[in-house]
């Protein structure tokens, strides 16, 4: 018998789907769930009590808009209750001073604003929703004065990395403590947009660069994450920390996953929270046990020092680009898939610049 694994730090609860964004590099699945679909408020609640019981000590709430759903503040205040420290991952362009303000009575403890660009007409563009800079923008206004601490969360790719230098100071002007710097993973959404989004190594370079300089001019200011992305790298992200190692997501329509990601690999009965508990879902599922620890891997993983420091990379990205998601992550160059990467960066350096957007029926401002 195995003994149980070490309890999650985290768990993102997916709320909902909708969303009134259409960002081309979404991470939510192809095959997005209907508003019928969703958990409820109080299955919610029941599943933040369980992951306390099981050790969580943080809960990201995000989607799709979590916002969009009306219930929002009945959901964080299920959170306050279970004691988890929760952050709110949010577009932003739902959410006014009022709607702020009973969220943060019911608890909310920080609050994760995306941008798609330092730049207007770009941003609205990329995010496929006219007027949305201008909306978050106010929203990060209601955050600051609201007391709560924000994070600005900028995805890059090779429409909006050349600014950001922008992002940067957009972030000090928005009063953020932190900056996640977080280049596109090329799946699902972003898997369809790949050629509009690499960025070019010239582009990366810089990037590093920019990083590198505005961390030591803001030390002490404005804390910023960035690792390099998978398509010029050389070896593979602990993706999610290790499958079924640190995290437990949750879907709008309740299926546990070990990465938000997963729920698109074939061959999963990925567990149901409405049939199972966290701790059952944790500890005994086949679906959060097939990747986990090193007994799964084939060479070159298998016998290489790295294997407990990366668990052989992103399972979904394995299975994007190779069609097998036990094979090695092709981010890594002793992957006899890796070669794959380079010629995907040498057709996106000819390819186009317009956006396949992800499509569903989106909420209106009025309707959340
Ligand atoms: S804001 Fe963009 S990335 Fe986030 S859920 Fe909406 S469409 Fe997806
Ligand atoms: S061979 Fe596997 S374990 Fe080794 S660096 Fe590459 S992905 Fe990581």
């Amino acid at each position: 018998m195995t003994a149980a694994p070490p309890p999650p730090l985290g768990l993102l609860a997916e709320l909902t789907h909708r969303c009134p964004l259409r960002c081309p590099y979404c991470s939510n699945p192809t095959e997005l769930s209907r508003a019928s679909a969703e958990l409820d408020a109080a299955t919610w609640g029941r599943v933040f009590r369980e992951a306390a019981a099981l050790g969580v000590l943080q809960l990201h709430l995000s989607g799709g808009e979590p916002a969009a759903r009306r219930d929002l503040p009945e959901i964080v205040a299920h959170a306050a209750a279970a004691g988890l420290y929760s952050n709110l991952i949010t577009s932003g362009v739902l959410l006014d001073a009022e709607r702020l303000s009973t969220l943060t009575k019911a608890g909310l403890d920080h609050v994760q604003l995306s941008v798609q660009d330092a730049e207007e007409t770009s941003a609205d563009r990329i995010g496929g929703m006219r007027g949305g800079h201008a909306r978050k923008l106010r929203f990060a206004e209601h955050v600051h004065a609201a007391g709560l601490p924000l994070t600005l969360n900028a995805v890059v790719h090779r429409q909006n990395l050349d600014r950001l230098p922008d992002l940067i100071e957009l972030a000090l002007t928005l009063g953020a403590a932190r900056l996640e710097i977080a280049h596109v993973q090329y799946y699902g959404w972003a898997l369809r947009n790949r050629d509009a989004l690499l960025p070019s190594r010239v582009q990366l370079d810089a990037a590093t660069q920019t990083v590198t300089a505005a961390r030591a001019a803001h030390q002490g200011r404005l804390v910023i994450d960035y690792v390099v992305p998978d398509y010029h790298a050389k070896r593979p992200k602990a993706c999610m920390g290790g499958w079924g190692r640190s995290f437990i997501a949750v879907s709008p329509a309740g299926r546990a996953l070990p990465c938000h990601a997963a729920g698109s690999l074939p061959g999963f009965d990925f567990p149901d929270v409405r049939n199972a508990s966290l701790a059952e879902i944790w500890n005994h599922s086949e679906a959060f046990q097939r990747f986990r620890g090193t007994g799964w891997m084939p060479e070159p993983c298998r016998g290489c020092d790295r294997r407990e420091q990366d668990w052989g990379g992103c399972r979904c990205q394995a299975f994007a680009l190779t069609g097998d998601a036990a094979s090695t992550d092709p981010a890594c160059a002793l992957s006899p898939h890796h070669h794959l990467l380079d010629l995907a960066v040498q057709e996106a350096a000819v390819a186009g610049t317009d956006f396949i957007y992800r499509e569903m029926k989106r909420p209106s401002i009025a309707e959340a």
